[in-house]
């Protein structure tokens, strides 16, 4: 199963899509459950201007979409 990953960063207003392999630190299996398992302590940042995406559930998920690939 693979999690396609699309990023739209408020901050530089970038769009990035790109594609992860579910593995035992993958933490968003189902995106139906993405408000309950967001990490805000572990920073996931906008591959190109290194914003904090996740500063905040509400942050994370208005710039990132993903999707799961069965
Ligand atoms: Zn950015």
């Amino acid at each position: 199963m693979g999690l396609n990953y699309t990023i739209d960063c408020c901050h530089c207003g970038s769009h990035t899509e790109f594609r992860a392999t579910t593995n035992s630190r993958t933490r968003y299996v189902d995106a139906s459950h993405l408000a309950d398992n967001i990490d805000t302590e572990c920073a996931i940042r906008c591959p190109v201007c290194r914003s904090k995406l996740n500063t905040s559930r509400t942050d994370f998920l208005r710039q990132v979409k993903i999707e799961v690939e069965a």
